[in-house]
């Protein structure tokens, strides 16, 4: 997954751009960067780690002055996790510079990159990003144009901004997959992955980027806006608001927040015969859930889970028993809190099953009676090959086995998933029933072609 913002028409673009790429952090964590133009020549500069640790005030000031500027944190979900690979890609072609910072993942890419590589093309990172340099490379027309004709030829998700000069230019695929929106602040335009970006800077959300759509913005004016191609059936990542984006973004006209309330609200509904003690969430990610269960269901909402927000990514973890401390050290429950209670704990999804084992243990050793697990989305029977970081299907535990052998495998009383038609009301528009989701990682049904892969992994429970 990754996180893209671009800014124009100001004379803190890279500031701006800093600061939004911070908020826009838990898109990606292993490299950032950005890429500056409008006043000299255009500049990159990448790091890997948090936009926090590199983009320093001798860097935005001193080394990326410009007006325009755009940028990225990147998740790796396609390629190697390196420097190479870390985004905008600046590139120098008939058209003058030209950066893209991309989220998604573009599902034609290896058929492509045969064709180009016949063709003697050179590719210099391993992402499927860079597919996108040589199609604009080889366009014809104006920028808008070759933006165009280039996009047409790719399948799968992207959400794009593109810099050349003073010009942003902002891109979703026809389905929608990844989010996009337009802002403003003051006279600037801005573009970002999520609103929260936008209202962080100081700007107001103004509307998402259509699915299909590709605007040009320019000196503070939205010069071109136009659909690249018709839009087929809407089909955006509904995992958005289950877990990957902020809480205070909108999302199909309402808060992530909202959405993630009205989970847990029906998750009290489906689970109206189990009675407990208190309510309590797997911090952060089930935070919100928990709340809208304890408010429909009137039991007791609990923080009996402390999180420790400093262990960072790349704690050192030498051996066994020091890797069995990170887990205690991440999140520990309140004992006096927890003990002789009888709990239901939320969290968004099960992936693997292994965080969720290992607090239903730190959970038992605070001999709490019973605990009944509450997942605010369906089981996930699918990988993601539209850009979230989801493994091979034979890694997937509920693909592999039915709720009863999770709910054994985990040790719960019991086990209830949000249902996927709870789910689509929850992050539907308001009153709405509008299907406008994709939900590939809860049916294992994927709208767009590619290479299936994945075996199967049966528990041993
Ligand atoms: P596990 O079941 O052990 O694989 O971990 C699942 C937990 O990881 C969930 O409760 C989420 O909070 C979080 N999670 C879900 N999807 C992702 C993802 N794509 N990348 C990182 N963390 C995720």
């Amino acid at each position: 997954m990754c996180g893209i913002i671009g800014i124009e028409n100001n004379e803190n673009a890279s500031i701006l751009a800093s600061l939004g790429l911070v908020t826009l952090q838990h898109r990606g964590e292993e490299s950032a960067g950005i890429t500056i133009s409008g006043k000299g020549k255009m500049k990159t500069f990448t790091a890997m780690g948090l936009v926090s640790e590199f983009f320093n005030e001798d860097i935005l000031l001193n080394k990326l002055p410009g007006t325009a500027a755009i940028g990225h944190v990147r998740y790796t979900t396609s390629a190697k996790s390196s420097l190479i690979n870390a985004q905008p890609f600046q590139m120098s072609c008939i058209h003058g510079n030209i950066a893209v910072a991309h989220n998604g993942n573009i599902t034609n890419f290896p058929k492509l990159k045969q064709e180009l590589l016949k063709k003697g093309a050179i590719f210099n990172h391993t992402s499927d990003t860079e597919i996108l340099l040589h199609l604009i490379a080889m366009s014809k027309g104006s920028l808008a144009n070759i933006v165009a004709t280039s996009l047409c030829k790719l399948e799968g998700a992207f959400s794009l901004v593109i810099l050349k000069d003073k010009t942003i230019v902002g891109a979703r695929d026809e389905y929608g997959f990844r989010p996009l929106v337009l802002g403003k602040v003051d006279s600037s335009y801005i573009i970002a992955s999520e609103s929260a970006a936008v209202e962080v800077i100081g700007g107001t959300y103004v509307r998402d980027v259509k699915p299909g759509e590709v605007v040009v913005i320019e000196n503070g004016q939205i010069k071109k806006s136009f659909l690249y191609k018709q839009p087929k059936k809407q089909n955006t990542c509904i995992f958005e608001q289950v877990y990957f984006s902020r809480p205070d973004s909108i999302m199909f006209g309402k808060t992530v927040e909202a959405a993630r309330v009205k989970m847990g609200q029906f998750l009290a509904r489906q689970m109206r015969d189990i009675k407990a003690d208190i309510v309590m969430p797997v911090p952060d990610s089930g935070y919100f859930a928990a709340l809208g269960f304890a408010r429909a269901s009137n039991i007791p909402f609990e923080n009996g889970f402390i999180k420790n927000h400093y262990v960072g990514r790349s704690f050192i973890k030498p051996s066994q028993s020091l890797r069995d401390l990170t887990t205690k050290l991440k999140l520990r429950p309140i004992k006096e809190l927890v003990a002789g209670k009888e709990i239901i704990l939320i969290d968004d999804s099960i992936v693997r099953g292994t965080t969720s084992r290992e607090l239903i243990n730190l959970l038992k050793n605070c001999d709490v009676k019973k605990i009944h697990f509450a997942i605010s989305c369906p089981p996930i029977v699918g990988p993601c090959y539209y850009g979230i970081d989801t493994p091979n299907k034979e890694y997937l535990i509920a693909a592999n086995n039915s709720v009863e052998e999770i709910r054994k495998y985990l040790g719960v009383e019991s086990l209830t998933f949000l249902s996927l038609e709870n789910l689509v009301k929850a992050c539907s528009y308001e009153g709405k029933k509008d299907n406008l989701f994709c939900k590939s990682c809860f049916t294992g049904k994927y709208i767009t072609k590619f290479q299936r892969m994945g075996l199967s992994k049966k528990l041993n429970v």
